[in-house]
């Protein structure tokens, strides 16, 4: 495959050090192609356009601008199979979800166009004389920082919220997956009769630099960051300089409660594929099973049964329900939970080892793996693993199960699985979690806020509560 170029200013251009860095196929090992290497420069020449841009772009209607985001939309549609193709060349996404996933995408920014339009503002009646009204304008220029575990979703979601709004904006994409954030420019370098020059840029390059440059860059006003609590944390740090607003969509250990009136089918049916589904990387996906005691050997048994028929292999294969970890970097991080687990008496009762068996042993594979006894003190119990890795603790009250859910720094969903509406309530009323379900798990759509507790983040992204973080309040008051 071609060098693709970084996009800055609505030009293709190398990163100013003229240096790049390679990106790798997860189902081979093979490097695609080396993509620009960003850095202090190239964030300054990005925020320089961005600042060019935003005039134009924030002073359009709001009808033109949506008019616009819709046709982003169409675009991204009428590519859906070039951006479905790179996602799974890139991140190993299997091909019956590549090609959902950019509909999907397609449909979040066709969602915020339309939300955007009668959202900025409101009067209030005050008093006989004064007109008093609050009126919603934009930031400026946005940061967006990209996780790799949904690049091209998560792109859209961030880009089309921005600019729905009449922000610019400069997208830093993930290191290991920057290919398919590269391939929606060109989807925009099409529209560039309508979408001013550098009210969308895309700078590649490490988060240590790019991301860090970014975040403590005076002439970014809101850095909006989706990925790990650790680099959360960074980047409120290097934004607290310049007083930035931060949107932050962290990490989570998504508990999944199994209570004794469960329907035992319906919650098996929905754990096995939600579990495995983008090969555990997912931040909505549950990260702990807690089962009553009553039902926990059959949950178990019916589980592993769901697991092994999870066919694991070539993403591009349509069969494919599975397919590599994101990194060899990242299987080595997932493997060594797994290494945990055993160490820490968890009993081991499916997968936890790589494919043994040409062409998948080239990949960076790791097979459905399933712990049994799991405690909650225990490594796997209480960190993100973030791979194809399932725990499976036991518990005997309804106290204990919120207890031990509640017991973790990540607060970002959770689910209950009852019968009983009293106790679907309390849980629903004592879960910390920022998002609930009852009965069901990972279900989620465009109308609907997502953002965690605790330290799983700040902010909501999704719905108009989304829509509120990308734009800042301005009260007005007229003396008639
Ligand atoms: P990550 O390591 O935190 O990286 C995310 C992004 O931040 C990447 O673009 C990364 O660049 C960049 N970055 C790294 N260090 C930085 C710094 N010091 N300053 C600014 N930017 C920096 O996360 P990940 O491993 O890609 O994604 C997995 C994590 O994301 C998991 O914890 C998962 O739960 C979370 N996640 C949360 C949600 C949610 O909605 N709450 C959704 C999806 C994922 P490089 O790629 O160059 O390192
Ligand atoms: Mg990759």
């Amino acid at each position: 495959m071609e060098n693709p170029k970084m996009w800055i200013g609505g030009k293709w251009v190398d990163a100013a050090s003229g240096k790049t860095y390679p990106v790798f196929n997860p189902a081979t090992g093979e490097e695609i192609c080396q993509v620009p290497l960003g850095g202090q420069a190239d964030v300054d020449a990005a925020v320089e356009a961005a600042k060019k841009a935003f005039p134009v772009w924030s002073k359009k209607g709001q009808t033109e601008r949506s008019m616009v985001m819709m046709r982003i939309g169409k675009a991204l549609r009428d590519n859906a199979k070039e951006l479905g193709d790179l996602d799974i060349l890139e991140h190993g996404t299997p091909a019956r979800d590549a090609g959902p996933m950019a509909v999907f995408s397609a449909e979040r920014i066709e969602y915020v166009s339309q939300v955007a339009r009668g959202f900025m503002g409101s009067v209030m009646p005050l008093k006989p004389g004064v007109v008093f009204y609050l009126q919603r304008e934009p930031i400026g220029v946005c940061a967006l920082i990209i996780p790799w575990n949904v690049p091209l979703r998560m792109v859209a979601a961030k880009l089309g919220t921005a600019l729905a709004l009449g922000n610019a904006c400069i997208v830093k994409p993930p290191s290991i997956d920057s290919l398919v954030a590269l391939r929606f420019a060109k989807v925009l370098e099409e529209l560039s009769d309508v979408l001013p020059a550098g009210a969308v840029n895309i700078v590649t390059g490490p988060g240590s630099t790019v991301g860090e440059a970014l975040s403590r860059h005076p002439g970014v006003g809101l850095v909006s960051f989706t990925g790990s609590c650790e680099t959360g944390k960074n980047i409120m740090a290097a934004a607290s300089g310049t007083v930035k607003r931060v949107l932050l969509e962290l990490g989570g250990k998504n508990p999944f409660i199994v209570m004794k009136d469960a329907d035992l089918n319906a919650a098996v049916s929905k754990a096995v594929p939600i579990a495995f589904a983008n090969t555990g990387q997912i931040c909505a996906a549950p990260g702990r099973f807690y089962i009553h005691e009553s039902m926990y050997d059959e949950f178990v048994q019916r589980f592993i049964e769901g697991a092994k028929k999870v066919v694991t292999g070539d993403p591009r294969d349509p069969a494919t329900q599975m397919g590599p970890v994101v990194s060899a970097e990242h299987r080595d991080k997932v493997e060594s939970f797994i290494k945990s687990g055993i160490d820490e008496g968890a009993k081991l009762i499916l997968g936890g080892k790589r494919p043994d068996t040409p062409p998948l042993n080239k990949g960076y594979y790791v097979m459905p793996t399933v712990f049994a006894n799991v405690t909650q003190n225990m490594k796997i119990a209480r960190e993100e693993i973030f791979g194809p890795v399932v725990p499976i603790l036991k518990f005997s009250s309804d106290d204990e199960a919120l207890a031990y859910a509640n017991d973790s720094t990540y607060a970002l969903c959770a689910s209950v699985w009852t019968k009983n509406i009293s106790t679907a309530l309390r849980f629903v009323n004592e879960l910390e979690a920022g998002y609930v379900w009852v009965n069901d798990h990972m279900a989620l759509a465009s109308d609907q806020p997502w953002g965690g507790f605790k330290q799983s983040g700040i902010g909501k992204e999704n719905s108009a509560m989304g829509l509120e973080e990308y734009t800042q309040v301005k009260a007005v008051s007229i003396q008639l």
